[in-house]
């Protein structure tokens, strides 16, 4: 029996955690499209607030070792045919499965995409995003931000800069 998951988030890496706990024991395939191992996006402004970057992996940077997992990174799927149990990626790769876990998150929506193009201008949902808002903050010695949205994630977004961490 091999499952193949979509997804290294929060609810794929729980469920792998949790099928290996109760004793399975064949193959696992995660795929995702980013190139990390399982974080929790919840932790994420800690790392932009000066934490430590490994703080993100809350499950443990050798998960995919640990856990007897095969990652597939930074290729994301882009065809899952139910029929024949075939996932495709875009980099033409396929993994056949016996179980799919789909879990590829939600997506935040954005009112000008066009502006993500634009220098300096971030989304703020995975740790791509942190990575990418970390670098231009220290390159380009950024004092000042300015968050877009006023809710929950809007907040998280403010809260690393009343830390003092880039001030
Ligand atoms: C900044 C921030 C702070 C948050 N704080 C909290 C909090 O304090 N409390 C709380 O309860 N929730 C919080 N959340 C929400 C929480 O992180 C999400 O509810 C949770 O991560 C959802 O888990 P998931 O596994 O469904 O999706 P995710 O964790 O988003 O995982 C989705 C996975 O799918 C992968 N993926 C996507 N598309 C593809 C594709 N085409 N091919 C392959 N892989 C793909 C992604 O790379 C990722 O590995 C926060 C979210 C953010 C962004």
């Amino acid at each position: 029996m091999k499952v193949v998951t979509v997804g290294t988030g929060m609810a794929a890496a729980e469920f792998v955690q949790r099928l290996r706990l109760d004793g399975f024991s064949d193959e696992i395939v995660m795929c995702s499209d980013e190139d990390f191992a399982p974080y929790s996006p919840c932790v994420i402004p800690f790392y932009l607030a000066g934490e430590p970057f490994d703080t993100v992996f809350w499950k443990g940077k050798d998960f995919y070792r640990h856990y007897r997992v095969t990652p597939r990174l930074s290729d994301p799927v882009v065809e899952v045919d139910a029929e024949k149990r075939i996932v495709r990626t875009a980099a033409g790769r396929t993994e056949v499965y016996d179980r799919l876990f789909y879990a590829a998150g939600a997506r935040s929506w954005y009112p000008c995409p066009e502006w993500l193009e634009t220098q300096g201008v971030f989304g703020f949902k995975t740790l791509t995003d942190m990575v990418a808002i970390d670098k231009y903050i220290k390159e380009h010695n950024i004092k000042k931000g300015v968050v877009f949205g006023g809710g929950f994630i809007g907040v998280d977004a403010a809260w690393p800069c009343g830390t003092g961490a880039w001030i």
